[in-house]
């Protein structure tokens, strides 16, 4: 009967510390000594891991958090998303077109219909080539400009 008043005083003296408070002598020995006891503070800690689990702040899902963790598994992945190769891709394409329409314009003058239906043939082959590639490499950051403006919307 005694053992039983004690277990129930140490109990309620667990339960009334403060979280981070230093366990009083007399309950750490009771919990040495009594398994009973033991057993239910290892209870009661579980039971406090659970509650507390749902509470932490998970971590923001933000632009940053998602590079940082694809830079980890693809280290080019940031470089994929670089806006400097897209200018790089524009700027080649751009280059591309003004080198073709210098192209024809210079063959325009020998006037033979079969070298510009050729040539814009090519041309227009080229041009939706490159738009292809350009696309497919690049497909990440379309995918991620269309969902932007989505959320954005
Ligand atoms: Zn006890």
């Amino acid at each position: 009967m005694k053992k039983i008043e004690e277990c129930n005083r140490v109990m309620d003296i667990y339960l009334g510390l403060d979280k981070g408070e230093r366990v009083p002598l007399n309950v750490t020995l009771h919990l040495l000594t009594c398994a009973k006891c033991r057993k239910q503070v290892k209870g009661l800690k579980k039971a406090e891991k659970l509650a507390r689990a749902p509470l932490e702040i998970p971590v923001p899902i933000d632009d940053s958090t998602i590079l940082a963790v694809m830079h980890k598994i693809n280290p080019q992945y940031s470089e994929l998303k670089n806006p400097i190769s897209i200018t790089k891709w524009i700027i080649y394409g751009l280059a591309m077109i003004v080198f073709m329409l210098a192209f024809g314009l210079s063959k325009f003058q020998e006037s033979n219909k079969g070298v510009m239906i050729s040539f814009y043939i090519v041309f227009a082959l080229a041009v939706s080539a490159y738009c292809a590639i350009f696309v497919g490499t690049n497909m990440d950051y379309f995918v991620k400009m269309m969902t932007t403006k989505k959320t954005a919307a």
